[in-house]
């Protein structure tokens, strides 16, 4: 059947293809808070300026400059203090000549005062102060308007939201903003030796670990992860499981998409209307993958393999989901490190080995978390990167330079 016939492709390629099925989902409004680690959906400009007047920089003396110009130390120059001024409050006063009026941080600079004397050059008396040093002409104050200038774009659409930016929406008074929705996932794990992690064990049973690392690999991305459960692997049986999931943005199953007799899930996507776009990339692990639309919305069937499936979803599903969520990075940072060790390959396919990359005297290594086998989900536990191997080499060795994606938030 021709449909079974489609050959490998290279990763990229099967990049392509994905990102050119995926489009970025619309938009709804959330508190500044929760618009934390989201995309914004909209131009922010700034009503007014900020700070809105001139204030002090420093606990002190505002006052005229031309009075103070030989302060020093040895003469300090006498001005008599008209008022106390807190944050908060405009002086009603203008200060005249051999004036001074004591001000707090972020006071509004007083009408007549052009520099501001921190406390710790003068001296308090009883109705007047000591002045030990000259300050220059706008001395220890901010300037309406340095931070941001009424009208600037403060935050564009297209921005990624990080606490400066919740900070800044704040400053410009906006407590909810546009942003862009997060997609529903949903999940669904396929095989007869599959039972959920509470569930009954016996000899040949294994626990779905895959519903929860793929959940929270979806959880990761900032989208919402539906959990399908598992289906046993017959046909009616993972059709029904999956039409559940016919209300998500996205589409996952895990597992069955090989050529085994019981892998059913490419037949069942079809007859639930899926246009397969390929299936098999030349990769390592992960080459069974499954990617295809339903009525637009995109599916990806995963490879069962714990490894397989992380690895598949990294590639595959989180740039896709980062795409959905308007975020322009859809990748993660990658490092060159130097190899500590040989790695051995086919050639015609890309690998990604679990890497633990670490930093000695400002420069990175990395070496392979050990047994690389597709079922060691603690070769992945151990690693914080993926190795990435060219599909043109064969061999790499020790001292080698390679390119690593870097998996952890934190180093
Ligand atoms: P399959 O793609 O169905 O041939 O599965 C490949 C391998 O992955 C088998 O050893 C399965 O037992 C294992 N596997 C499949 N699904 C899961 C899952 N949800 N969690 C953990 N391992 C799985
Ligand atoms: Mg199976």
């Amino acid at each position: 059947m021709l449909y079974y016939s489609l050959s490998m492709i290279t990763v990229d390629e099967a990049l392509g293809k994905i990102l050119s099925h995926i489009h970025p989902l619309g938009f709804e409004k959330v508190s500044i808070l929760d618009a934390l680690e989201r995309v914004i959906a909209e131009d922010i400009y700034a009503q007014r300026n900020i700070p809105p007047l001139d204030n002090s920089a420093m606990d002190g003396y505002a006052l005229r400059v031309e009075d103070i110009q030989n302060a020093s130390q040895e003469h300090p120059i006498r001005l008599e203090v008209i008022e106390d001024l807190p944050a908060g409050v405009i002086s009603k006063k203008k200060l005249e000549k051999g004036k001074a009026i004591r001000i707090m941080t972020g006071a509004p600079i007083p009408k007549g005062a052009d520099t501001v004397v921190p406390v710790e050059e003068t001296k308090q008396g009883d109705g007047f102060v000591l002045i030990f040093k000259a300050t220059a002409l706008d001395e220890n104050i901010r300037k309406s308007g340095e931070d941001v200038k009424k009208g600037d774009r403060v935050i564009s659409k297209g921005d990624a939201i990080r606490p400066a930016e919740v900070g800044m929406l704040a400053s410009v008074g906006r407590s909810f903003v546009s942003v862009y929705q997060r997609p529903l996932v949903a999940i669904l794990c396929t095989g007869d030796e599959l039972v959920d992690v509470d569930g009954e064990l016996d000899e040949v049973k294994i626990i779905s670990s895959n519903s929860y690392t793929l959940a929270a690999q979806v959880k990761d991305c900032g989208a919402i992860p539906v959990q399908l459960g598992i289906a046993k692997d017959r046909k009616e049986e993972i059709e029904e499981k999956l039409y559940q999931g016919m209300r998500a943005d996205v589409l996952i199953s895990s597992a069955g998409v090989s050529v085994g007799d019981y892998d059913f899930v490419k037949d069942v996507m079809k007859n639930l209307g899926m246009e397969m776009v390929f299936w098999k990339v030349a990769m390592r692990p992960g080459q069974p993958l499954a990617f295809g639309t339903i009525g637009g919305k995109p599916v990806f069937g995963l490879p069962g393999n714990p490894v397989s499936s992380m690895i598949s979803f990294e590639q595959f599903v989180r740039p896709s989901l980062q795409k959905m969520m308007g975020h322009r990075i859809l990748f993660r940072p990658v490092i060159e490190a130097i190899l500590k060790e040989e790695i051995k390959k086919l050639l015609g396919r890309r690998y990604f080995i679990r890497g633990a990359v670490s930093f000695e005297k400002g420069q990175s290594f990395v070496t392979t978390t050990g047994e690389q086998g597709s079922g060691i989900l603690r070769s992945m536990v151990k690693a914080n990167g993926l190795i990435v191997i060219p599909e043109d080499q064969e061999r790499v060795r020790a001292g080698d330079k390679v390119k690593v994606q870097l998996l952890d938030r934190n180093f």
